[in-house]
């Protein structure tokens, strides 16, 4: 499975981080850090990506996505 992750979409809910702490941070103004790769995309090891589609479920400004 792949994450990337549009940080020009993020809103800052902070959602992604409080559900799935080991993929995001929070940087110090409130928007999201992917932990993973270069921050933008990258391959999800297999233990994180039921956490990577609940985080991409959650985002309300979709931009979070995961493909297979
Ligand atoms: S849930 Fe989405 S909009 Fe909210 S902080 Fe995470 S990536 Fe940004």
């Amino acid at each position: 499975m792949n994450i990337d992750f549009d940080r020009s979409a993020c809103q800052g809910h902070n959602r992604c981080y409080s559900l799935a702490e080991a993929l995001f941070d929070v940087d110090d103004e409130g928007y999201a850090i992917l932990r993973l790769g270069d921050g933008a995309s990258a391959e999800v090891p297999t233990e994180l990506e039921e956490l990577a589609q609940l985080a991409a479920d959650n985002c309300p400004e979709f931009a979070i996505t995961v493909t297979p």
